[in-house]
């Protein structure tokens, strides 16, 4: 059981309390790792790397769902930087190209109960936002197709991407929330699974409640345990 755990049908009975006195609630969800597992994404790439240069040792990789990154699958199977330095180098390089695309993302697949969850909030009556780290040109297209495919409710007006690759994931969020007009909600939820974005956004607004997904991140900060926090969006 995780620190503090929420009840994710008390969210979507505030939204409903909410909506029964004409009060707006707002639930913002970030994609990767937060609605979407995308070690999926990275498992279809190093396969194709793997095939490409006929490595059967390199197809025999798992990636788990709680792997950032490449790294890690790679190092629990026995590469290593010393032996194999320019091998890792090639497929960092040939994994980047493609896990930052539009393409690669119709392999990522939604955690259990992230299509339900959402479809219920939008019914209950909350408003949807999606806010992410991807940026426009390399994966506007793409997200925007995969949400549908997996049934979230998604137009052209509720998704929201960095408009440059180079932008700071956090800075884009943080600067995006101090812009959003928080008088006009009863209440705000966040739901992201990256501790540099969630402790940002504690600390600028912290009238926004926000849920940790406790599924995987990039190990440069960590959050209190005090922090609500789900491992998905299933429910009983
Ligand atoms: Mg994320």
């Amino acid at each position: 059981m995780s620190a503090n755990p929420v009840n994710l049908n008390d969210i979507l009975n505030q939204a409903k309390q909410n909506h029964a006195q004409n009060l707006r609630t707002l639930a913002v969800f970030d994609l990767d790792s937060t609605l979407f597992n995308v070690s999926t994404r990275t498992q279809k790439i190093l396969h194709e790397y793997a095939e490409m240069h006929k490595l059967d040792h390199l197809k025999e990789v798992e990636v788990f769902s709680e792997d950032w990154g490449l790294k890690e699958a790679l190092f629990r199977k026995g590469y290593t930087i010393e032996k194999d330095l320019e091998m890792l180098k090639s497929i960092r390089d040939f994994w980047s190209s493609r896990f930052f695309s539009n393409e690669y993302l119709h392999y990522d697949v939604p955690y259990p109960g992230a299509v339900c969850f959402v479809q219920d909030l939008l019914e209950a009556g909350c408003e949807i936002n999606y806010l992410t780290g991807r940026d426009h040109s390399r994966m506007g297209k793409g997200s925007l197709e995969v949400l549908k495919k997996w049934g979230f409710p998604v137009g052209a007006d509720n998704l929201f991407l960095k408009p440059e690759k180079a932008q700071d994931d956090e800075l884009f969020k943080h600067d995006w929330f101090k812009k959003l007009d928080h008088a006009a909600y009863k209440k705000i939820f966040f739901f992201e699974n990256e501790p540099v974005n969630v402790n940002a956004i504690l600390q600028s607004c912290p009238e926004v409640d926000v849920i940790y997904l406790d599924t995987t991140h990039s190990r440069k900060q960590t959050v209190t345990e005090e922090l609500k926090r789900i491992k998905h969006f299933g429910r009983n």
